[in-house]
C-alpha cells in the first residue's frame, strides 16, 4: 500500500469502532469445551491456521476460554484429552468488548494486556418479554486493527 493509503488509515481508524474490523461469529472459529482432542480435531485446528481458539459451552455465545495452538505441542492425540482439562479459563487478561467500542482505546487495551484477542460481546435485549442475554458477535486481535492503520483491507 503507498504512503498516502497508510497515512489515512492512521488518521481514520481511531474515529472506527469494534464492529468495523472484527472477524464476525459466522467466520469464528471455535471449539466445544465437551470435545476431546482426538486427531481430527487437532488436525482441523492446524488446517484453519489460527493461534488462539475460543472455547464455548454448550452454546457459541458461551466463551469459557481460550485454547492455545502451541499448547498443543504436548498432545498426544492417542489420548484424545478432554478439551476441558486443557483451556485456560477466562481470567483478568482476557478482554470483552463491546461492538461500538472505539478502534483506538481498544488498541491501547489489547496492547497492556497478554492476550491479543478479545471477544465481542453485546446484549440482546431485542424480545423484551425476556430477560436481556449477553450475545457473541465475533471476535477481535490486534491483526485486525493493525491491518486498518496501515491501510491493508
Ligand atoms: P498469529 O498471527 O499471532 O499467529 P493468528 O494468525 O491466529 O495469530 P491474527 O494474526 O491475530 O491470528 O489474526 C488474523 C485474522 O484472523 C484476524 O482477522 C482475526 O480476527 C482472525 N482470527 C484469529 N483467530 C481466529 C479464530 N479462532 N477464528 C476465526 N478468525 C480468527
Ligand atoms: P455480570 O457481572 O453482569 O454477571 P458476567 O459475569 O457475565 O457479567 P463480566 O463480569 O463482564 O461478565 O465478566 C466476568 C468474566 O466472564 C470475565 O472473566 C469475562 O472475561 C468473562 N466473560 C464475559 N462475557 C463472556 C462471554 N460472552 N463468553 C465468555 N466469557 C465471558
Amino acid at each position: 500500500k503507498d504512503t498516502a493509503g497508510a497515512m489515512t488509515g492512521a488518521l481514520t481508524y481511531k474515529n472506527m469502532s469494534v464492529e468495523d474490523v472484527m472477524t464476525p461469529m459466522e467466520r469464528t472459529f471455535m471449539l466445544d469445551v465437551d470435545d476431546k482432542l482426538s486427531f481430527e480435531k487437532i488436525a482441523a485446528v492446524f488446517k484453519t491456521g489460527y493461534s488462539r481458539i475460543p472455547v464455548y459451552e454448550i452454546s457459541r455465545h458461551n466463551v469459557i476460554g481460550l485454547l492455545f495452538v502451541k499448547d498443543l505441542i504436548f498432545i498426544d492425540p492417542e489420548d484424545e484429552v478432554p478439551i476441558r482439562s486443557f483451556i485456560q479459563i477466562f481470567g483478568r487478561n482476557v478482554h470483552v468488548v463491546w461492538p461500538n467500542d472505539n478502534l483506538g482505546e481498544v488498541l491501547a487495551e489489547l496492547k497492556k494486556g497478554k492476550s491479543h484477542l478479545a471477544l465481542v460481546r453485546d446484549v440482546d435485549n431485542e424480545d423484551d418479554t425476556k430477560d436481556p442475554v449477553y450475545v457473541m458477535r465475533g471476535i477481535i486481535t490486534l491483526e485486525d486493527i493493525i491491518e486498518k492503520i496501515i491501510g491493508d483491507s
